[in-house]
C-alpha cells in the first residue's frame, strides 16, 4: 500500500451565519495516498470545495474555520500551523487549480512571467533561470511553441491552453499533492479529456497525489483510484473506483450514476434526475440528511443519522439499508435493482 500523504480525520469546517456556526463539512474522514487520485464527487453545496479550502487553510480567508478534527499532511497537523507556515506549504508542497482558468490568471502579465513568478517566489530562482524553466513547464503541459506562448497574455490563449498554464503554475514547485477543483468544468468536452489525460500523465511522471473535485461521475470514472461521495456536508459512500462503479450502494451514489447520460435511465430515453434539491447547510433534515430525496427512506432514516456500514473490504456507505436489522431485507433496494437488471452499472 502506498504511503498516506494526507489524512483528514473527523474534520468539520464551517462559517458564521446569522451569529450561528453552521457546518459546511460534518466530521468527514478520508486519506490520500502518494501517487494516487482521490475524487470527491457531489452536487453544488455538498461541501467538496469547502473541503479543499480547509485542506489549503484558505477557508480562513473565506470567513470560515476548521471547527473540529484534524488534517495531517506528511504527518504534520495543518490546522496547528500558522498562516506563515501555510504560505510555505501552499504552492510548494500542496498546489491547487480552480475551475475557471481565466480568473486564475492575471490579465496584465504574460503567461511566462506568471509561471516564472512562482519559481522566483518559492524556489529563489533568478529571473533568467525562472523564465527558462517556465518555458520547459509550458512544454511539459503540452503547449506548442512554448517559447512564443510564454510571451503571450492570457487573452491570447484558448480556455484549454489557459488551464494548461494554470497547471504549469501549480506544478512549478513540484507539489506532492495537487488539488484540482472542477478543473475541466469550464472547458468544452474534447478539451476536458485532454486536460484529464494531462493530469494523469503528469502524475505518472512526478508521483504526486491528486484530489480531484467534481460533480461528474464520468470524470471520476476516468481518473479516480478512490472515490468519496459527499452530500450536504457529509460523506455518503467511499470506496475504490472499481467498487463504487461495480457495487454502488448508497441511494445517492446510485442516483448520481443513473444521472449520467447514456449510463442508464430506468425508462429508456428520459434522463434520470434525483428528485428535490440539496438542503441548505443550516437547514439539514433530522436523521439521514438525504432522506427527503431518497426513494428508499424508512422510519429510522427520518429519526437517526446512519453511521458507516461496511459494504466490502474497502468500501463503506452511510445508509441504514446496510445495517442488518434496520432493513426489511438484507438486500438493499438499490442493490436489488442492480441485481435484477433494472439499473445497469
Ligand atoms: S439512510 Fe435511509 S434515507 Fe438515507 S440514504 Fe439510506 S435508505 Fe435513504
Amino acid at each position: 500500500m502506498a504511503r498516506k500523504i494526507l489524512e483528514v480525520n473527523e474534520m468539520s469546517a464551517g462559517f458564521l451565519v446569522n451569529k450561528e456556526i453552521v457546518k459546511a463539512t460534518d466530521r468527514i474522514s478520508f486519506n490520500v495516498e502518494e501517487g494516487k487520485t482521490l475524487c470527491i464527487v457531489g452536487e453544488s453545496g455538498s461541501g467538496k470545495s469547502v473541503t479543499s479550502l480547509a485542506i489549503m487553510r484558505l477557508i480562513d480567508y473565506a470567513g470560515g474555520a476548521i471547527l473540529e478534527g484534524d488534517i495531517t499532511f506528511n504527518g504534520a497537523s495543518l490546522p496547528a500551523k500558522d498562516q506563515e507556515e501555510m504560505r510555505h506549504i501552499r504552492g510548494n508542497q500542496i498546489a491547487m487549480i480552480f475551475q475557471d482558468p481565466m480568473s486564475a490568471l492575471n490579465p496584465v502579465f504574460t503567461v511566462g512571467d506568471q509561471i516564472a513568478e512562482s519559481l522566483r517566489l518559492h524556489q529563489n530562482k533568478s529571473d533568467k533561470d525562472a523564465m527558462k524553466e517556465a518555458v520547459e513547464l509550458l512544454r511539459q503541459v503540452g503547449i506548442p511553441s512554448p517559447e512564443v506562448r510564454a510571451k503571450q497574455y492570457p487573452h491570447e490563449l484558448s480556455g484549454g491552453m489557459c488551464q494548461r498554464v494554470v497547471i504549469a503554475i501549480a506544478l512549478a514547485c513540484r507539489p506532492q499533492l495537487l488539488i484540482a477543483d472542477e478543473p475541466t468544468t469550464a472547458l468544452d468536452v474534447t478539451v476536458q479529456a485532454q486536460i484529464l489525460d494531462l493530469l494523469q500523465n503528469l502524475q505518472k511522471e512526478t508521483g504526486m497525489a491528486i484530489i480531484l473535485i467534481t460533480h461528474d461521475m464520468g470524470v471520476a470514472a476516468e481518473v479516480a483510484d478512490r472515490i468519496v461521495v459527499m452530500y450536504a456536508g457529509g460523506i455518503m459512500e467511499e470506496g475504490s473506483v472499481e467498487e463504487i462503479f461495480a457495487k454502488p450502494s448508497h441511494p445517492y451514489t446510485v442516483g448520481l450514476l443513473k444521472s449520467i447520460p447514456g449510463f442508464e435511465a430506468n425508462d429508456g430515453n428520459e434522463l434520470y434526475t434525483i428528485k428535490g434539491t440539496i438542503p441548505r447547510i443550516n437547514q439539514l433534515p433530522t436523521g439521514c440528511r438525504f432522506h427527503p430525496r431518497c426513494e428508499h427512506a424508512m422510519d429510522i432514516c427520518r429519526k437517526q443519522e446512519p453511521g458507516f456500514f461496511q459494504i466490502g473490504q474497502d468500501h463503506k456507505a452511510a445508509c441504514w439499508l446496510f445495517e442488518e436489522h434496520a432493513a426489511e431485507s438484507k438486500v438493499s433496494p438499490a442493490r436489488a435493482a442492480i441485481e435484477h437488471g433494472e439499473v445497469r452499472v
